[in-house]
């Protein structure tokens, strides 16, 4: 696929609400019900990896005597809208914003008001 092609399939960034580090439960596929941390966000495709989740193995050729080929397990990225991030009261939640009378904006669990 062609550099422009691919920035075109990708679209325009979204404005994502899950960051790194975020622990989030899978929704959907073969890995629901898993937890896990983000360690990447995709905002150009809408999509993250969670460290353990939606692994698959991959046959990966030797690139140089330092990358090593062989299979090796990846992690795949999943779309945002099928993992939620978790509360520690309510389990796996969607994210709401508080903004404090100082302007400041934090995320917040929608059902305790927790901050996330
Ligand atoms: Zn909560």
């Amino acid at each position: 696929m062609s550099r422009t092609a691919r920035a075109a399939r990708a679209g325009v960034p979204t404005k994502m609400k899950l960051r790194r580090g975020d622990k989030v439960q899978v929704l959907s596929g073969k890995d629901r019900g898993k937890t896990g941390q983000i360690t990447r966000v995709m905002p150009g495709t809408n999509r993250v990896i969670v460290e353990g989740v939606n692994v698959a193995k991959k046959h990966q050729r030797q690139t140089s005597t330092r990358m090593k080929g062989g299979i090796i397990d990846k992690d795949m990225p999943l779309h945002a809208s099928n993992v939620a991030i978790v509360c520690s009261k309510d389990g796996a939640t969607r994210i709401g914003y508080r903004i404090d009378a100082d302007g400041s904006k934090h995320r917040v669990c929608v059902h305790c008001g927790a901050e996330l």
